[in-house]
C-alpha cells in the first residue's frame, strides 16, 4: 500500500479553509491557531498537501506506538467493518472479548477484568467511581505535576495549568507533590532523599486529610505530559505500601506510559508494583480507533459481582476499536515492539540525547526510558531557570516557538510542552530515522542556545 504523496495545494487550501470555518479546536484560542493540513501518514512520517514530509517525534499525542497505517491493523479494521461494524455493549462480541483477554494477559498481577471506554479521561472517571464505591469514601489524591484528561473529574485531578479554568469540577480532590529531583519540592539532592521525603510528605498529607475519607490515590506510573519524570525506584512501592496501610485504592494511570512506551508492556512493571486499578488508552490500539479502559483487580471486581456498577458508555468496547486493539497487540508481540522501545532507548535515544545535553547550554536535563524522553530546556544550567516561564504564551514563549519552528523547517515535528521537548517517536521507529531526528534536534537546539544567559 503506497500512500498518495503527490502535492495538491488546492485540496490542502480547501481542507484548511473548512477547518478554519467550522472546526473548534481543543485547548486553543480559535483565532490564534494555524493547523497544518495533513494529507497522509505512514510509519514514522506524515506529510502535508504542499509535499513537505515530517518525521513524527510526537507519535500523534503519544499514541501511535506502532506508527501510522500498519497494514495488519488497517486490514483488521477493514475485516471487522465488513463483518460487524458495531454492536451494543451488553453483548459478548468476539473482538471485544478477545481484546479484553489479550489486555488482561499483559497487565500485571490480578488485573483480570477490563472495563472499556472511548479514551483516557473516561477511563480515569470510571476508575475513580469504582474506587469511591469500593471504599465508600469520597476523596481522591493526585499529584501536582500530572495530567489525567479533559473531562470533569479527570481535569480536576490534573495538576497541569489546563485545569485552572475548571477547578470547581469534582468534590474531594486534594493534591500532593510527587518526586522530581531536578526541581525538588523537598530540597533534596539525591534520589534516595527525594524518595524518602516524598513518601513522608504523602503520608502526612494522608494523615491530615483523614485516611478514612480517602478513596484513591491516582498517579501516572511515569508522569508524561508533565515532563516524563521517572520516579525514584522506591517511590511507587512506597505509595503501594501506604495505600495498603490506609485501605486506599491505588490507581495507576498508564494512558500514556502503557503499551510498550517505556520498554515494558506497562511502566509499573519497572517498579514491581501492581495497582488496584490501571487506566489505559492510546497505545492499546495505536490510536487507530478511539479506545481506552480500566483494568480491574479481583478485589475491586468482586465489589460489583452482586451489585451493579453504575456506569457505562454507548460505545464501550466498540468492535472496530477492539479489533484494532487485537491486531495491534498481536503486531507488538510478533514484531517485538516492546523490546524495540527498550533497545531504542538504551542504544540510540539515551546516548544521543545525553550527548546533545553535553554540547548545548540550553539542555538542563535529559530524562526518560524506552521511547519516552524529555529534554528540559533552561536559560542557565547553573540556576536551572526554565527557558520560558511556567505556562508561558505569546512573546514570553518566543524561545520555545523559535526552537519548534527550527525543527519543523528541517522536517521534524517536535512535541513541545512549556520549556520541554519530549522525544516520543513510535516505539518501532528505525534506528536510522531516530538518528535523523536527533540530528535535527541538534541543529534546532542551537536556536534555543541563543536564549541562554
Ligand atoms: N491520562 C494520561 C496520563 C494522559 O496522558 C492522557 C492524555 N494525554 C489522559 C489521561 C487523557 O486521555 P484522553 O485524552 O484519551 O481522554
Amino acid at each position: 500500500m503506497t500512500p498518495q504523496r503527490t502535492p495538491d495545494p488546492q485540496t490542502g487550501a480547501a481542507v484548511k479553509a473548512a477547518d478554519r470555518a467550522h472546526v473548534f479546536h481543543s485547548w486553543s484560542a480559535q483565532g490564534l491557531i494555524d493547523p497544518l493540513a495533513v494529507a497522509g501518514a505512514e510509519g514514522s512520517y506524515f506529510w502535508d498537501y504542499e509535499g513537505n514530509r515530517f518525521l513524527d517525534f510526537t507519535s500523534g499525542l503519544v499514541f501511535t506506538n506502532i506508527g501510522y497505517q500498519h497494514p495488519k491493523v488497517v486490514a483488521a479494521i477493514q475485516e471487522q467493518a465488513a463483518t460487524m461494524t458495531t454492536f451494543a455493549p451488553a453483548f459478548a462480541v468476539e473482538a471485544r472479548s478477545e481484546a479484553a483477554r489479550l489486555i488482561a494477559e499483559r497487565t500485571p498481577g490480578d488485573l483480570d477484568k477490563i472495563f472499556f471506554t472511548n479514551g483516557g479521561a473516561e477511563a480515569v472517571e470510571n476508575a475513580i467511581r469504582m474506587a469511591r464505591l469500593h471504599t465508600g469514601r469520597h476523596k481522591v489524591m493526585s499529584a501536582y505535576r500530572s495530567y489525567h484528561g479533559g473531562t470533569n473529574t479527570a481535569i480536576n485531578l490534573t495538576g497541569d495549568p489546563r485545569r485552572w479554568a475548571s477547578d470547581s469540577g469534582s468534590a474531594g480532590v486534594t493534591r500532593f507533590w510527587a518526586p522530581f529531583l531536578y526541581r525538588s519540592p523537598f530540597h533534596a539532592t539525591t534520589e534516595a532523599e527525594e524518595c524518602a521525603r516524598a513518601l513522608k510528605h504523602l503520608e502526612e498529607t494522608i494523615t491530615f486529610e483523614g485516611p478514612a475519607t480517602i478513596a484513591a490515590i491516582i498517579l501516572e506510573s511515569v508522569p508524561g505530559t508533565a515532563g516524563i519524570m521517572t520516579p525514584p525506584a522506591g517511590y511507587l512501592p512506597g505509595v503501594r505500601a501506604l495505600c495498603d496501610r490506609y485501605g486506599i485504592v491505588l490507581v495507576l494511570d498508564e494512558v500514556m506510559a502503557g503499551f510498550g512506551r517505556t520498554g515494558k508492556w506497562f511502566a509499573c512493571e519497572h517498579f514491581d508494583v501492581v495497582p488496584d486499578l490501571l487506566t489505559f488508552a492510546k497505545g492499546v490500539n495505536s490510536g487507530y480507533v478511539p479506545l481506552g479502559g480500566v483494568a480491574i483487580s479481583r478485589k475491586i471486581a468482586e465489589t460489583f459481582e452482586h451489585r451493579p456498577f453504575p456506569g457505562g458508555l454507548t460505545y464501550s468496547g466498540h468492535p472496530l476499536a477492539c479489533a484494532a486493539a487485537v491486531a495491534t497487540i498481536n503486531v507488538m508481540e510478533e514484531e517485538g515492539v516492546v523490546e524495540q522501545a527498550a533497545h531504542l532507548g538504551a542504544t540510540v535515544l539515551e546516548p544521543g540525547l545525553r550527548e546533545l545535553a553535553e554540547r548545548h547550554p540550553s539542555v538542563g536535563e535529559v530524562r526518560g526510558l524506552g521511547a519516552f524522553w524529555a529534554l528540559e530546556l533552561v536559560r542557565s544550567k547553573e540556576t536551572r531557570e526554565p527557558l520560558v516561564p511556567y505556562n508561558a504564551s505569546g512573546a514570553d514563549n518566543a524561545p520555545m516557538a523559535a526552537f519548534g519552528a527550527a525543527c519543523k523547517k528541517r522536517g521534524l515535528w517536535p512535541f513541545i510542552n512549556m520549556n520541554r521537548t519530549h522525544v516520543v517517536p513510535p516505539c518501532n521507529i528505525t534506528e536510522a530515522e531516530a538518528k535523523e531526528g536527533l540530528a535535527v534536534l541538534d541543529e534546532a537546539l542551537t536556536v534555543a542556545d541563543e536564549y541562554t544567559v
